[in-house]
Protein backbone atom coordinates (compact mmCIF):
# COMPACT_ATOMS: atom_id res chain seq x y z
CA UNK A 1 0.00 0.00 0.00
CA UNK A 2 2.84 2.39 0.91
CA UNK A 3 4.99 1.74 -2.64
CA UNK A 4 4.20 4.78 -3.43
CA UNK A 5 4.85 7.03 -0.72
CA UNK A 6 8.38 4.60 -0.21
CA UNK A 7 9.17 5.43 -3.95
CA UNK A 8 8.76 9.12 -3.33
CA UNK A 9 10.79 8.88 -0.40
CA UNK A 10 13.83 7.47 -2.52
CA UNK A 11 13.73 9.68 -5.45
CA UNK A 12 14.07 12.79 -3.10
CA UNK A 13 16.51 14.27 -1.18
CA UNK A 14 14.05 16.46 1.15
CA UNK A 15 11.94 19.48 0.48
CA UNK A 16 13.21 23.25 1.28
CA UNK A 17 11.04 24.27 3.97
CA UNK A 18 10.00 28.26 2.96
CA UNK A 19 10.32 28.90 6.76
CA UNK A 20 13.64 28.07 7.83
CA UNK A 21 15.44 27.04 4.62
CA UNK A 22 16.32 23.67 5.99
CA UNK A 23 15.50 20.24 3.89
CA UNK A 24 12.64 18.42 5.10
CA UNK A 25 13.91 15.20 4.98
CA UNK A 26 10.71 12.92 5.96
CA UNK A 27 7.02 12.87 4.40
CA UNK A 28 5.92 13.21 8.10
CA UNK A 29 7.59 15.96 9.17
CA UNK A 30 5.98 18.54 6.50
CA UNK A 31 3.03 20.24 6.10
CA UNK A 32 1.43 21.98 3.74
CA UNK A 33 -0.08 25.54 4.83
CA UNK A 34 -2.08 28.74 4.07
CA UNK A 35 -3.81 31.46 5.02
CA UNK A 36 -7.63 32.51 4.54
CA UNK A 37 -9.01 35.43 4.91
CA UNK A 38 -11.50 37.78 3.02
CA UNK A 39 -11.86 40.63 0.75
CA UNK A 40 -13.27 43.61 0.85
CA UNK A 41 -15.91 41.97 -1.05
CA UNK A 42 -16.62 39.24 1.64
CA UNK A 43 -14.96 37.35 -0.58
CA UNK A 44 -12.75 34.37 0.83
CA UNK A 45 -9.24 34.66 -0.13
CA UNK A 46 -6.04 32.64 0.23
CA UNK A 47 -2.67 32.98 0.02
CA UNK A 48 0.68 32.49 1.71
CA UNK A 49 0.44 28.95 0.43
CA UNK A 50 3.81 27.17 1.46
CA UNK A 51 5.50 23.93 1.97
CA UNK A 52 7.11 23.93 5.49
CA UNK A 53 8.59 21.40 8.62
CA UNK A 54 5.85 20.90 11.05
CA UNK A 55 7.85 22.43 13.80
CA UNK A 56 7.71 25.74 11.72
CA UNK A 57 4.37 26.48 10.82
CA UNK A 58 2.46 29.92 10.69
CA UNK A 59 1.89 31.22 14.05
CA UNK A 60 -2.15 31.37 14.32
CA UNK A 61 -2.37 34.40 16.67
CA UNK A 62 -0.11 36.51 14.87
CA UNK A 63 -1.25 35.86 11.80
CA UNK A 64 -4.37 36.74 13.04
CA UNK A 65 -3.32 40.01 14.60
CA UNK A 66 -1.62 41.10 11.29
CA UNK A 67 -4.91 41.01 8.76
CA UNK A 68 -7.60 38.65 10.99
CA UNK A 69 -6.15 35.63 8.49
CA UNK A 70 -6.41 31.93 9.65
CA UNK A 71 -4.24 29.73 9.46
CA UNK A 72 -5.24 26.36 8.03
CA UNK A 73 -3.19 23.25 6.44
CA UNK A 74 -2.88 19.82 5.99
CA UNK A 75 -0.05 17.47 6.30
CA UNK A 76 2.06 16.46 3.48
CA UNK A 77 1.77 13.17 3.50
CA UNK A 78 -1.94 14.01 1.93
CA UNK A 79 -0.48 15.33 -0.77
CA UNK A 80 1.41 12.92 -1.86
CA UNK A 81 0.79 9.63 -4.38
CA UNK A 82 -2.23 9.76 -6.63
CA UNK A 83 -4.54 10.60 -3.83
CA UNK A 84 -2.66 13.76 -3.40
CA UNK A 85 -2.08 14.77 -6.76
CA UNK A 86 -5.73 14.31 -6.97
CA UNK A 87 -6.54 16.59 -4.16
CA UNK A 88 -4.14 19.10 -5.57
CA UNK A 89 -5.95 19.03 -8.53
CA UNK A 90 -9.26 19.40 -6.76
CA UNK A 91 -7.82 22.82 -5.57
CA UNK A 92 -6.57 24.24 -8.59
CA UNK A 93 -10.19 23.05 -10.18
CA UNK A 94 -11.50 25.43 -7.14
CA UNK A 95 -10.08 28.56 -8.08
CA UNK A 96 -9.77 29.45 -4.26
CA UNK A 97 -5.81 29.18 -4.09
CA UNK A 98 -3.60 31.02 -6.04
CA UNK A 99 -3.12 28.59 -9.43
CA UNK A 100 0.73 29.08 -9.69
CA UNK A 101 1.62 28.47 -6.41
CA UNK A 102 -0.71 25.31 -6.21
CA UNK A 103 1.14 24.01 -9.77
CA UNK A 104 4.75 24.48 -8.19
CA UNK A 105 4.01 22.43 -5.72
CA UNK A 106 2.22 20.07 -7.87
CA UNK A 107 5.96 20.28 -9.57
CA UNK A 108 7.70 19.62 -6.48
CA UNK A 109 5.96 16.58 -4.71
CA UNK A 110 5.18 14.83 -8.27
CA UNK A 111 7.70 15.17 -10.36
CA UNK A 112 11.57 13.37 -9.51
CA UNK A 113 14.39 15.38 -9.57
CA UNK A 114 12.42 19.14 -9.84
CA UNK A 115 12.69 19.94 -6.29
CA UNK A 116 16.63 19.48 -6.73
CA UNK A 117 16.93 21.33 -9.67
CA UNK A 118 14.15 24.20 -9.49
CA UNK A 119 16.68 26.80 -8.74
CA UNK A 120 19.19 25.76 -10.37
CA UNK A 121 17.26 25.85 -13.83
CA UNK A 122 17.30 29.66 -13.67
CA UNK A 123 20.96 29.75 -14.20
CA UNK A 124 21.40 26.68 -16.44
CA UNK A 125 18.86 28.29 -18.77
CA UNK A 126 20.09 31.68 -18.66
CA UNK A 127 24.39 30.38 -19.26
CA UNK A 128 23.14 28.28 -22.47
CA UNK A 129 23.45 25.27 -20.77
CA UNK A 130 20.43 24.01 -21.19
CA UNK A 131 16.98 25.20 -23.13
CA UNK A 132 13.91 23.28 -22.31
CA UNK A 133 11.64 21.69 -24.66
CA UNK A 134 8.28 22.87 -23.26
CA UNK A 135 9.21 26.29 -21.14
CA UNK A 136 10.90 27.65 -18.31
CA UNK A 137 9.57 26.02 -15.34
CA UNK A 138 8.61 22.62 -17.40
CA UNK A 139 11.18 20.58 -17.34
CA UNK A 140 11.48 17.10 -19.08
CA UNK A 141 13.04 14.31 -16.83
CA UNK A 142 15.43 14.09 -19.45
CA UNK A 143 16.43 17.80 -18.87
CA UNK A 144 16.46 17.46 -15.07
CA UNK A 145 19.04 14.42 -15.27
CA UNK A 146 20.99 16.42 -17.97
CA UNK A 147 20.89 19.20 -15.45
CA UNK A 148 21.73 17.50 -12.34
CA UNK A 149 25.21 15.77 -14.51
CA UNK A 150 25.79 19.46 -15.28
CA UNK A 151 25.23 20.98 -11.62
CA UNK A 152 27.59 17.70 -10.25
CA UNK A 153 30.60 18.68 -12.99
CA UNK A 154 30.06 22.50 -12.50
CA UNK A 155 31.60 23.57 -9.10
CA UNK A 156 30.37 27.44 -9.50
CA UNK A 157 27.04 28.36 -10.59
CA UNK A 158 26.54 29.46 -14.46
CA UNK A 159 26.01 33.01 -13.10
CA UNK A 160 29.49 33.01 -11.76
CA UNK A 161 32.51 33.08 -13.60
CA UNK A 162 35.52 31.99 -12.46
CA UNK A 163 37.70 34.69 -14.45
ZN1 LIG B 1 11.59 24.60 8.68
Amino acid sequence: MSRAINSQRTSSIGWRCADCGALITSIEAGRVEWLTGEDGRGKTNVKGLRLVHNSCRYDDRREFRKDHCLVEGLPLERFVGPDGLMLLLSLIAQREMPRADLLELVKRIHIPGYEQTRELFSDAIHGGAVAPLIGEGFYLQSEIQELLTWAAHSAAPASQSRG
